[in-house]
């Protein structure tokens, strides 16, 4: 998927009926807590429901130095042309001072105790399975390094 991150193309794209209500998302401000990572920029939007919803814009720029989107994703119903990827998309395009970088995130971490990152990291555990892979990775890598090394000790 490559979608030109120009507001014309993206009407064209998702249809004129998405677009006006993502627009209308858009001036109501209901984009919130976007962070850019890199070429991903991570948002909430929220909807008709209490909670929000994710969303999730990969945005390359090509050799020319043109913007794309190559990928997108939404946690609605609807999944991903949806008025909620329009509404970051305008966010985005308008209110750069909107968005959050990598680096204010890690100045944040950096400001916190251990015992505070060991706590959110134990939550995020419980909730997300890639944490626990990752810790099962660590873990049986370092026991497979040890075995390694008593074999080598008793040869
Ligand atoms: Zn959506």
């Amino acid at each position: 998927m490559s979608i030109p991150f120009d507001l014309k193309k993206i009407e064209k794209e998702f249809g004129m009926i998405t677009y006006e209500r993502g627009e209308a998302y858009y001036q109501q401000n209901m984009v919130h807590s976007i962070v850019q990572m890199g070429q991903l920029y991570k948002a909430r939007c929220k909807g008709s429901q209490p909670y929000s919803y994710f969303v999730e814009l990969l945005i390359e720029q090509d050799a020319k130095g043109h913007k794309n989107i190559s990928e997108l994703k939404c946690s609605c119903p609807v999944g991903n042309d949806c008025k909620h990827v329009v509404a970051l998309v305008l966010t985005i395009y308008h209110d750069s001072h909107e968005i959050r970088h990598q680096k204010d995130l890690m100045s944040y971490f950096s400001r916190q105790t251990k015992d505070f990152l060991i706590e959110l990291l134990m939550e995020l555990a419980e909730k997300d399975d890639k944490i626990l892979e990752r810790f099962f990775k660590i873990k049986d890598g370092k026991a497979r390094r040890r075995r390694r090394g008593r074999e080598t000790e008793s040869a």
